[in-house]
């Protein structure tokens, strides 16, 4: 048994580290305060190589394998959520499916601008009456005279109007009980980005409703075969939760990291709060926490490279990790007291971050449901 990442996996590690210490954690308060989404940031990581991480060199990637994926999102998700997810859901999310499904001619014309993180990809599943049930999904698509015609909408969907938003990958109903995913060039005639949400955390990550109006693609949009949407999405989730996972133990990690260091230095009744056992024992709890998430991710990522089953360990991994990063959030706002509430302090930004983990990508519902159902409980 070898619980030790590769020298180069470690060595991309500290790349990742640096860049993301340098380059984002200075400006993640403003960033965060200001709702920007800061485009330049995300074409300089796709020039550090980080958009291709896991995709062939036929493409623009580096042929990484999935693990070397999960490192550099936990390495962003220890100091930014938004950049963090905004890295995940472009590679798992956006380009992942086009590599999985795609024809040849699709993965020549979307990836290689997806791979130097100069375009990014979104994936709309999610509607207003459809996401934990996304095969109850009322967007349909119909045939006419070679091209689909999509009417509908989707919900939340991230990365999907950013100035660099070159495709998104939608799932439509296109016949009775039969989902199918089509690509819809960003800019297509018929698709509505509307304004931005207001939203909890997350705040220099794109996030968009969609409408379709009569929307026409060409029929060679197809992604995959028709009617396979729904085990398509269902199996790009697998990977993305793995990732998810990845950027929870990165904050929760972040959140232990900035405890230690208050803990040293906060001082109350003549000495540093550390002493008190109170906050001495939340962050042995959030040490354990952060290594039971890691240990966790890093099996599923592992498993995944080894091209073995990963499903169950992927919504496990899921599952603990972001409820761990809230936890985490929630006992190192504590730790800080009143300090913790304000906005210029990282802990306040990391709480309001953690949350959507347990939601996004398959609530912790979802995952017990997925875990129940691998033990073989005949739950509904
Ligand atoms: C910031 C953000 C970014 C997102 N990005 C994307 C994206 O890029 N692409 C995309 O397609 N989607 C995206 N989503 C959508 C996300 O995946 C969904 O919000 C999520 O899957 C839950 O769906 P819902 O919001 O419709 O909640 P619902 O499905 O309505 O769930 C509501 C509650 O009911 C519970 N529930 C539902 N069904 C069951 C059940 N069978 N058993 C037990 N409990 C159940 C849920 O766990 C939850 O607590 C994003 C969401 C957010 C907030």
């Amino acid at each position: 048994m070898d619980f030790d990442l590769s020298p180069e996996q470690e060595a991309f590690r500290k790349v990742v580290r640096d860049f993301a210490e340098s380059e984002i954690a200075p400006h993640a308060e403003a960033w965060d305060r200001d709702h920007t989404f800061p485009v330049d940031v995300v074409v300089d990581m796709g020039k550090l190589g980080l958009f291709g991480l896991p995709f062939p060199e036929a493409y623009g990637g580096s042929g990484a394998d999935f693990t070397t994926f999960c490192v550099a999102v936990e390495e962003l998700g220890r100091v930014d959520s938004s950049m963090a997810i905004t890295l995940e859901a472009a590679v798992g999310l956006g380009a992942n499916p086009i590599h999985a499904y795609g024809t040849e001619e699709q993965r020549q014309r979307w990836l290689p601008a997806m791979c130097r993180g100069e375009a990014l990809g979104a994936f709309g599943l999610t509607e207003p009456d459809a996401g934990s049930d996304a095969g109850a999904t009322r967007t349909r698509a119909r045939l006419d005279g070679g091209e689909w015609v999509i009417d509908g909408a989707k919900a939340f969907i991230t990365n999907s109007g950013t100035p660099i938003t070159s495709v998104i990958t939608v799932t439509a109903a296109t016949g009775p009980g039969e989902i199918s995913a089509i690509l819809v060039p960003g800019g297509t005639p018929g698709l509505v980005v509307e304004p931005p949400y207001r939203k909890m955390g997350w705040h220099a990550s794109d996030t968009h409703g969609l409408r379709f109006e009569a929307c026409r693609v060409p029929e060679g949009n197809l992604l995959g075969m028709r009617g396979q949407g729904f085990r398509q999405f269902l199996a790009i989730l697998d990977d993305g939760r793995v990732a998810i996972a990845a950027l929870a133990v990165g904050l929760a990690r972040a959140c232990l990291e900035h405890s230690l260091a208050y803990a040293n230095q906060r001082q109350a009744f003549g000495g540093p709060i550390g002493r008190y056992q109170a906050v001495a024992f939340k962050c042995a709890d959030l040490a354990v926490m952060v290594e039971n998430a890691r240990n966790l991710t890093y099996k599923a990522a592992w498993l995944k490279d080894h091209d073995r089953p990963f499903k169950r360990e992927a919504a496990m991994a899921k599952l603990y990790a972001t409820e761990a990063a809230v936890t985490a959030t929630r006992e190192a706002t504590q730790i800080f007291g009143g300090y913790g509430f304000m906005d210029e302090t990282p802990v306040a930004r990391f709480y309001r971050d953690a949350k959507v983990l347990e939601i996004g990508e398959g609530t912790s519902e979802i995952q017990r449901l997925v875990i129940s159902r691998d033990l073989g409980l005949p739950v509904e």
